[in-house]
Order: structure tokens, then sequence, then C-alpha cells
């Protein structure tokens, strides 16, 4: 089923509640590929119900990025829920989400700033605000993001809990195209010269967590190891490469050791498309 306008929404949840039935919810801006898809399996292992919305968000784009030109890929996007068994499409319309005289903002300090804050500046106070009103419109049971976006899904968890929003957060495992390249809604950019340079980013993190597991735990030298493969790709042009602490995103100094549990994030650019990626330490 297709939904595009709130009351609607909010009739079925409201419907599905009162069946004491759970709700999944998995948010994203469509352009659905195998990455949304394992959220949208996660969701349906875990909940009687599930809801995915697709909603280019204006409010997370800056005034250069491509929110204008972001792949809209509607009628692909329902095929793909329907044969995977979601229960609702909720299409978001802009006017809808901020009707004229809008003025309200959800803005998390600190997670938001290192890292993708950086070079993003807005971008995650236009996450958690989309992200806060869809959770109190589908006012699902569990919510469903993946770890491609680690600072992002981080910034999330922090906002549930800091607002008492009554919500558990999934998160689920990056998924990758076959040469290692994590799989997302942007790859479609790249030229096919750019798609081959571009599994570096993979590459890169897996040099890293080679050095790790065989006993680096010197913070440069891990991020070194990680950049000299990225920048053999003479048209990847690097944002940032950092090593934080898992649970505030603390940037480790170079000249620190880290201690698990750690991440690895980068922000890559080729040509005019910006692809992230990270891999997880724990142990
Ligand atoms: P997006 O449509 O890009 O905003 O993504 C919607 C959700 O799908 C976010 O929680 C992303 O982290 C997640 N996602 C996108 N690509 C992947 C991937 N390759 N693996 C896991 N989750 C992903």
């Amino acid at each position: 089923m297709i939904l595009s306008s709130s009351h609607k929404v909010c009739e079925w949840v409201t419907a599905f509640r009162a069946a004491h039935l759970t709700i999944g919810f998995v948010p994203t801006m469509g352009a659905l590929h195998q990455g949304h898809m394992v959220l949208v399996k996660a969701a349906r292992r875990t909940c009687d119900k599930v809801m995915v919305s697709i909603f280019v968000n204006p409010l997370q784009f800056g005034p250069n990025e491509d929110f204008n030109r972001y792949p809209r890929t509607f009628d692909e996007d329902c095929d793909l829920c329907r044969r995977h068994g979601v229960d609702i499409v909720y299409h978001g319309d802009p006017q809808d989400f901020y009707p004229e005289g809008f003025s309200t903002k959800v803005r998390v300090d600190g997670l938001t700033e290192p890292l993708c804050g950086q070079g993003r500046p807005g971008h995650f106070e236009g996450v958690t605000t989309v992200v806060a009103k869809l959770l109190l419109r589908a006012r699902p049971t569990r919510a469903f993001f993946g770890e491609k976006d680690f600072q992002q899904a981080q910034v999330i968890k922090r906002m549930v809990r800091d607002l008492d929003i009554p919500v558990q957060i999934s998160l689920v495992p990056i998924v990758r195209e076959s040469d290692g390249l994590a799989v997302s809604s942007r790859n479609r950019y790249l030229s096919p010269a750019d798609r081959k340079s571009a599994t570096c980013l993979y590459r890169g993190l897996c040099e890293a967590r080679e050095r790790w597991q065989g006993g680096e735990q010197n913070a440069g030298r891990l991020k070194q190891a990680c950049r000299d493969l990225i920048q053999a790709e003479p048209n990847a042009s690097i944002e940032y490469i950092e090593a934080a602490r898992t649970c505030d995103l603390f940037l480790y100094p170079d000249d620190a050791e880290v201690s698990p549990p750690w991440v690895l994030a980068l922000a890559v650019r080729f040509d005019k498309t910006r692809l992230i990626d990270n891999a997880h330490f724990t142990e």
C-alpha cells in the first residue's frame, strides 16, 4: 500500500497498534537497492508490519549538494518493496513535511561535529529533524538504520535516547557489491572508470584491518595504511579518513593508540560524487 499523507499513515498506524501489531520502520531517500532491502528483511524478521518511507529530504542537503539530481526511481522502489513484503510505502511530500511557517529543528550536539559534520554543515540537523518527524508519524516499535551511515546511526540513537522517543533502534551491517564497494544510491553517479577505482575505499579499510589484526594500534599509521591505498587512485580525492572512538566519535590524534570499540571512517570524492564507508573494530 502506498500512502502519501501523514493523516493516512496515522490512521494505519493507529489500527496496527490497536491490533497489538509491532511495526518495523525503514526510513530511506528512495533509489532503493539491496542495502535498503537488508533493512527491510531485518524488519520483516522481527516485526508484524513493515513500513518504508521514501523522502528525499531537502533539509539535509547543502546548497551545493546533489538534492536536485538525487536519483528518484519511485516505481522501481515500489516494485522492490512489494517483492520484499513491505506493507506500507510512505511517500513523503515536502509540503506535508515542511508546510509554510515550519520553523523547528532538532539538533544533536557533539556527535554531529566531526567526520561528515565538518564537510556537510547542517546535514545532521536536517537528518535528525526529519527522522524525529518520521518516528512521531510512524510510531514504530523498531526503526532500522544501516551501519554504512555510521555517524548518522550514532546521532539518531542519541536523539532517541535524549528525547525519550519510544522506539528501539536496530543497526544493520553494511551491504557491499561483490568487489567490496558499499552499495549506495550514489554509486550510479560514478563513471565506469571511477566505479572501478572506487573499490579503493574498501581496499583501504581492509588494509587497515589487516594491520590492526597484525597488532598495529597507532591511529596515525592505521589511517595512513588506508590513505596510501586510496591515494594510489589518481581520481580519488580524500575528504577525511579518521579513527574515532565508537561511543562518542572522539577522534584519535595520530600519535594515540586506538582501543576497541573504534571505527575507521572515511569520505572520498570521485569528481562530484561523494562516497562514505567505514569499518568497525569491536575487538
Ligand atoms: P538512504 O536512502 O541512503 O538515506 O539510506 C537509508 C538507510 O539505508 C540508511 O539507514 C542507510 O544507512 C541504509 N543503507 C544505505 N546503504 C546501505 C548499505 N550498503 N548497507 C546497509 N545499509 C545501507
